[in-house]
């Protein structure tokens, strides 16, 4: 049977890669997003895909959303919970709608998302994998809200790995380093680039591919005994240990 894979963020970035990764690998994909104009340009001429254009942070969406899913493909076999936002800036200059934009879209979708799809993924055989960041793992200036969203969805896979495998799912988070992404390119100032540079052993940033190989690798048969886990594809950078601006 074919496998089938529902990707938040999808119409660029790591979403992007992550689809088109499913696709080589003969998967049917769900390309969700907010941006419809950039999600029907990213989803023109694949095929096995259907693009659905929502807000992950939106109940009512994601459930109208979750029901074209379940009618189209009829189970869903992966769950990536990519789509997110950063905002970066000193805590005093964090205003609380700052805050829960980021909240909104980094922790209640995946959470929302969840909710809705669980009840028609493969039970056993689903997995689920969570997009969080090394910004979750480790704190530095600027990332409150970013990095307390991402930490926070490091434990909200982890009770979702404790319910759900009772019922056969698998949840995962990968944690990326940095990758050069519209995401990361609108927060990451020269002094930012220069200190990831120096801070992470393999000297670069990550790019879209290997992320998506990460996450794809958590949702095929060979990580059948996998839950509960944080995978960081980071080049090092959690592993040396340095501080950043
Ligand atoms: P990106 O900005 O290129 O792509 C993110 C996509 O999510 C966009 O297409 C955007 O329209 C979509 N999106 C945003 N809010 C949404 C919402 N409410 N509902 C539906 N879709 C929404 O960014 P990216 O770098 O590819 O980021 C993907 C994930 O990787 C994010 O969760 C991000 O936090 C994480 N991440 C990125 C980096 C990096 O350096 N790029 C590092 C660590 C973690």
């Amino acid at each position: 049977m074919t496998k089938t894979a529902l990707v938040t963020g999808a119409a660029r970035g790591i979403g992007l890669a992550t689809t088109k990764t499913f696709l080589a690998r003969g998967w049917q994909v769900a390309m969700i997003d907010i941006d419809g104009e950039e999600l029907r340009h990213a989803a023109d001429g694949l095929e096995n895909v259907v693009a659905i254009t929502a807000d992950v942070s939106d109940p009512k969406q994601v459930m109208g959303m979750a029901e074209e899913v379940r009618e189209t493909f009829g189970t869903l076999t992966a769950l990536i919970n990519n789509a997110g936002v950063a905002d970066f800036g000193p805590i005093g200059e964090t205003t609380f709608d700052r805050w829960q934009r980021v909240m909104r879209t980094n922790l209640d979708g995946p959470f929302l998302m969840a909710q809705a799809c669980v009840p028609f993924m493969a039970q056993p055989g689903g997995a689920i994998v969570n997009i969080a960041s090394i910004s979750g793992v480790r704190a530095s200036t600027l990332r409150v809200a970013y990095g307390t969203s991402k930490a926070a969805v490091i434990h909200l896979s982890k009770q979702q790995a404790v319910e759900y495998g009772e019922i056969g799912i698998r949840v995962n988070t990968v944690a990326p380093g940095p990758v050069d992404t519209k995401l990361a390119l609108a927060v990451h100032t020269p002094a930012i680039r220069k200190a990831y540079h120096e801070a992470i052993p393999l000297n670069r940033y990550g790019v879209e591919q290997e992320i998506a190989n990460a996450i794809c690798f958590l949702c095929s048969d060979e990580a059948s005994y996998i839950t509960g886990q944080l995978l960081s594809a980071d080049g090092g950078f959690q592993a040396a240990g340095v501080g950043l601006p």
